[in-house]
């Protein structure tokens, strides 16, 4: 059923509602039922978590008999930002994810902030999806702060993403809704996925079997999801970083997620002016091509792919 969060009247006179649809089991749902929460939609511009918001909803509700749990789907966010196709805020093209947690009695934007942080706390999980922005597409996974890895590792092992990416605590925002969520100790992982402004099928369809299998875990689905891949855990992994040093179009001569190969050319860099090729780019090492420019335009210093490698 949707339910609206939170609710703030706009100067024209129109309303912004943040809404949920929560998903119950058939009958008497008990008090030790478990709940988990899927977020997206706090970028505008970030749409990947549309498709699996969509394709949850719709597997529970044709399979609802399996439901063990309460889920709640917060596909918006940022319903005027997903409208108008921006990242932030409309009205103060503020980002909501710099605002967490929030407060009752501050902005339209810290206010709604605040009540969906409220409605969200307390559940056995969170998973707050985004994507990429438009310039790079991104290998699906997970990013953990370094200090929450022993809590969020063993969750996050179960949602088929290929990658975790454990980063530094010194890189970490305050003011994102994950880190509000666990630092009041309702365990919440990041997804990244795809490219901004787009939706791609394959890696929603993975996240969402990787949902259910969490959700399996967690005894909230009874249906016994299949094993779910081992992922790549980047503490034991380097990456490779690759800017381009000339300015020009990039055309990409490897598929995204490729495996590749020391000195391999990953594609070149083209003058459509003079119709010389300004640079060729080959990878450095060899190893998984998890990050790939996708908007052609670069200038000199613009990242063109990441590469994960072993240490040694
Ligand atoms: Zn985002």
């Amino acid at each position: 059923m949707v339910q609206t969060v939170a609710t703030a009247e706009l100067p024209v006179g129109e309303s912004l509602n943040i809404q949920k649809n929560r998903i119950v089991p058939l009958g008497h749902i008990s008090n030790a039922a478990k709940r988990i929460c899927i977020v997206t939609g706090t970028h505008g511009d970030e749409l990947e978590g549309q498709y699996v918001a969509w394709r949850l909803a719709d597997e529970l509700l044709k399979n609802i008999e399996d439901l063990r749990g309460i889920v709640d789907i917060y596909p918006a966010l940022n319903p005027l930002g997903i409208n108008s196709i921006h990242r932030g805020m409309p009205l103060t093209d503020l980002d909501l994810n710099r605002i967490f947690p929030g407060k009752e009695d501050g902005m339209i934007s810290e206010y709604l902030a605040s009540e969906t942080l409220k409605d969200i706390a307390g559940a056995s999980v969170c998973i707050d999806i985004h994507a990429s922005n438009i310039f790079l597409r991104e290998l699906p996974q997970i990013r953990i702060n370094e200090t929450l890895g022993d809590t969020l590792v063993p969750l996050a092992k179960h949602l088929n993403m290929p990658l975790i990416w454990i980063h530094a605590s010194a890189t970490v925002l305050e003011s994102t809704l994950a880190h509000s969520l666990n630092s009041i100790g309702t365990p919440t992982l990041v997804v990244e996925m795809g490219v901004g402004m787009r939706i791609t099928i394959e890696h929603g369809e993975q996240l969402l079997s990787g949902i259910l299998a969490l959700m399996s875990h967690l005894g909230i689905w009874a249906k016994k999801m299949p094993p779910t891949m081992p992922p790549i855990i980047s503490d034991d992994w380097h990456v490779a970083f690759i800017n381009s040093d000339v300015s020009g179009i990039f055309i990409s001569e490897t598929s995204h997620m490729a495996n590749v190969s020391e000195g391999q050319e990953l594609g070149f860099i083209a003058d459509p002016l003079s119709g010389r090729v300004l640079k060729r780019i080959k990878s450095p090492v060899s190893g998984l091509l998890f990050t790939l420019r996708e908007y052609p335009v670069v200038y000199e210093g613009s990242l063109l792919a990441r590469i994960l490698h072993g240490t040694n």
